[in-house]
Order: C-alpha cells, then structure tokens, then sequence
C-alpha cells in the first residue's frame, strides 16, 4: 500500500479518536441536566404546535410553564382536562381554564355587500391574493374577502364558509388557537371569551355617506348605541368601540341600529337575556 495513503488513514483516524474523545468528555462536563416535568408536560400538551400559547410550540411552553414563566392554564387548545394535569405534575391548584373562540365580525356577505362595477375577479380564491389584487370585488375594504384563507388556516376543522359567502365557526371545534386571525388579511376575526355575546359586526371605517354606499349591513356611525351606553361604547374612527368590563346591555338600545352591524352572537341567547333583564326591544 502506497505510503502517503497508510499516513492519511492514520491522520483520519487519530484525529476522529481525538474529536471523538474531546466531544465525550464535554458531553460529560458540560451536560445540563433538563426538569423530568418538562417532558411529563409536554407530554399532556396537545401538540398542535399552534403558538395560540404565545411560544414557538408545545415544548416551549413546557419549558415555560415548569420554570414558572407561564401559566398553567396558558395552553388555550388544552382545555380544562391540560390545566389539571400541568396542575398536578406540577404539584400545584388547578385553574380555570378560559374557553375562547373566533368572532367573525363582519355581516357583509354575498347578499348584502355591494360589488364593484365592471370588475370580475379571475384568480386564486384567496384573501390574501385578492387584497392585493385592487381589494378584491367588494367595495367594503374593510369587510370579508369570502376567500376562505381562514378556513385554510384552521387545522382543528372548525370554520367552513356558508352560502352567502361568509365564515362560520363550529365554536363546540374551535380551540381559540388564532390562526385564523393571523390569516385574515382584514382582520376580520377576533379571538373572544366564549361567554361574550355582544359584538359590532362591521369593521369599516367609512364615512356615514361611504358605508352605506359600500355595503347593506355596514355601521353607519350614527353613534346612538354610544350616546346610550353610559359609556362603555364609544365611537371611534367611525365605529363603537365595546368596554365590556364597563358593560350594561340593559342600556343598549338594539332595535335602533338600522343595519343590525350591533349585537348578540346567539340572538336566542339575546331574547332569553333581554327577557331576564326585563328589556322590551327587538333582538336582532
Ligand atoms: S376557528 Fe380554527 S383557527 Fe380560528 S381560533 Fe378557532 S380553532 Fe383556531
Ligand atoms: S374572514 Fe378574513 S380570512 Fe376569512 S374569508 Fe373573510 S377575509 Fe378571508
């Protein structure tokens, strides 16, 4: 065998043996020992790797929550059911666990937005394409696209688009995870407490003038469920603005807002609240 092979082998081979060595020996010295809890946590986690949490994915929070910088009831896509085993690997109370879901706040679908005249949009059914693409058919631009780049976006199945060209959370699938909301390009969805029912479904900007001249159901910013709110609405950029820690529905007067752009999720939950609070108007 030729010479200067024998002694490149060799060379190879002794520095491997160093290296090999040298990475064993730090392995040993500078290995920092990681908290058993973080796996036993990361292991009740749901493992979207949604980010809803606010960290990078599941293991993050993990890491988070055992070094008591994030809390037990952090994980929205959980539930209860992940609140009370974090509690108890962790040796702690339980928490409340708050369910949240997505609000789609705006009512301008195929029915009641206008469209703009002359223009046909041909291209990819997507929010985000047709936002940069003049804004899309609508003259709302502030409204839903009807693309469906949200129901793309939620991996737990719970939006779908209906008939008039609008979403619908499945709130029993929804996790409250925001990915929906990161997809919106108008930022029409918001991510709520479950139990909040009262909404203004209109996110346009306009002027009175302009926001009837775009859209059927847009709020024409007459501010009258402001001027009667005692003020927890108050009118800004052309649109109420809800302070529900302030809130008292029993002064919102619903059967004046002409285009309905104001009120309640559930309209059967709103008739059973209004009855309870002895209101006798119209729920939308
Ligand atoms: S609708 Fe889907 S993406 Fe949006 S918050 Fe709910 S689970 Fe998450
Ligand atoms: S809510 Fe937003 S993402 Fe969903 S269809 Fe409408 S514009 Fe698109």
């Amino acid at each position: 065998m030729d010479i200067t092979l024998i002694i490149a082998i060799a060379t190879m081979g002794g520095l491997g043996f160093i290296f090999a060595g040298a990475l064993a020996f730090a392995d040993k010295k500078l290995r920092v020992e990681e908290n058993p809890k973080i796996a036993e946590v990361n292991e009740v986690l749901p493992n979207a790797n949604c980010g809803a949490c606010g960290n990078a994915g599941c293991y993050d929070f993990a890491v988070k929550v055992v070094n008591g910088e994030a809390k037990i009831n952090g994980c929205p896509v959980g539930g209860q059911e992940v609140v009370d085993e974090i509690a108890r690997i962790l040796g702690m109370e339980s928490s409340q666990s708050v369910k949240l879901v997505a609000r789609i706040l705006c009512n301008g679908g195929l029915a009641e937005a206008k469209f703009k005249e002359g223009v046909e949009y041909i291209g990819p059914e997507s929010c985000a394409v047709k936002t940069v693409v003049a804004g899309g058919e609508k003259l709302c631009l502030y409204g839903c696209l009807g693309g469906g780049d949200c129901v793309e976006a939620c991996q737990f199945g719970a939006i779908f688009m209906n008939e008039n060209g609008l979403p619908v959370v499945v709130e029993e699938l929804c996790t409250g995870c925001g990915q929906c909301v990161e997809a919106c390009p108008r930022g029409v969805i918001e991510i709520h407490p479950e139990d909040r029912e009262l909404f203004v479904f209109c996110k346009n900007h306009d002027d009175p003038k302009r926001s009837k001249e775009v859209c059927k159901v847009a709020c024409i910013s007459c501010g009258i469920c402001a001027r009667k709110s005692d003020g927890s609405i108050v009118m800004k950029d052309f649109l109420p603005e809800i302070d529900y820690s302030k809130l008292d529905i029993s002064k919102i007067p619903f059967d004046k807002c002409s285009t309905k752009a104001i009120r309640f999720v559930h309209p059967e939950k709103a008739a059973e609240i209004l009855k309870e609070e002895k209101i006798e108007v119209k729920a939308n």
